[in-house]
């Protein structure tokens, strides 16, 4: 998708959905009952289809598609986004032109689908303790993308702690710790202030017996409010989906996103990584929410 009325925060929402590996693997043949996000997966592999159909190599040896089927292809990406979008407004009332951000538009995107939401949901407690009044609160929650904001710099997705005023006496800096109790096969978390650090093998985890790495980054670039995303390969490459720089789609063999711009990041099951029984980390962990955060949302486009 290109670039128009800063639409950066559907386009890198889209993308990061249509090249998710575990929805495309779990996706049923026929569509269940208004599945926006199965329709959004299976038209963008007809134009897929479609593009590829039209490849013709020609006596130079490169393969090209006929300019009618690129702008044909164009148009009806064009269509795909405008019907997320409006499928999106009476919730989100967004507006073109104005800036959003998938933090809000991706929970609403999946709580209209019956079939993708669960895919991402999460089970977990809240944790929090203050050391300065002993007020103690454990909450347990399932939520599609919850927010993180100052994480702990050891900071891991099994030592979840982030840090926090006090609700009660309001003294800062205490310690909310989430404890995992159910991962979905697509684990995403939102960091207001990014991760401690860039180097996403660090953050990869076994639970239950099945081995978690990162799939998706989307970065935040705070001087530009603007939204990419970052999709890592099975090799290990980062293949990145800048709307501004469409239709490139660059390779990089590390993720170069700084740290404090990792804003939303999924977590995928890796294919045959199964662990054997007695190596699964023991679920004795746990956690408060932050109550939501209002005023942690950053817009872009
Ligand atoms: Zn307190």
């Amino acid at each position: 998708w290109q670039n128009s009325a800063s639409l950066c925060w559907l386009d890198s929402m889209l993308v990061a959905l249509v090249n998710c590996k575990s929805l495309k693997k779990s996706r049923p043949d026929v569509e269940p009952r208004q599945s926006t996000v199965w329709r959004l997966i299976r038209e963008h592999e007809d134009v897929g289809s479609a593009v590829q159909g039209h490849r013709q190599t020609g006596s130079d040896g490169v393969a090209r598609v006929p300019q009618a089927v690129l702008e044909k292809s164009h148009a009806d990406l064009d269509r795909l986004r405008m019907s997320v979008f409006q499928q999106l407004q009476p919730k989100l009332h967004c507006k073109l032109g104005k800036k959003e951000t998938p933090v809000f538009a991706l929970p609403l995107l999946l709580a209209m689908d019956a079939w993708a939401e669960p895919l991402f949901r999460t089970l977990f407690h809240w944790e929090f303790k203050c050391t300065e009044c002993g007020a103690a609160t454990k909450e347990r929650i399932w939520k599609t993308l919850p927010t993180f904001t100052d994480v702990v710099t050891d900071w891991h997705p099994l030592r979840a702690v982030h840090l926090a005023p006090c609700n009660r006496c309001s003294r800062s800096h205490q310690r909310r710790t989430m404890t995992l109790e159910s991962v979905p096969p697509v684990f995403g978390l939102h960091f207001v202030q990014g991760l401690p650090s860039n180097d996403t093998g660090n953050y990869s985890f076994t639970f239950n017996r099945n081995h978690y790495s990162i799939s998706t980054v989307i970065q935040y670039k705070h001087h530009l409010k603007h939204f990419v995303t970052w999709i890592c390969h099975s090799n290990g490459s980062w293949q990145e989906y800048d709307d501004l720089k469409h239709p490139e789609c660059r390779t990089h063999s590390r993720l170069p996103v700084p740290a404090e711009e990792m804003h939303i990041v999924f977590w995928e099951v890796e294919e045959g990584c199964k662990e054997p029984a007695g190596c699964s980390p023991s679920s004795s962990f746990s956690a408060l929410p932050p109550p939501d955060h209002p005023g942690t949302s950053k817009p872009g486009g």
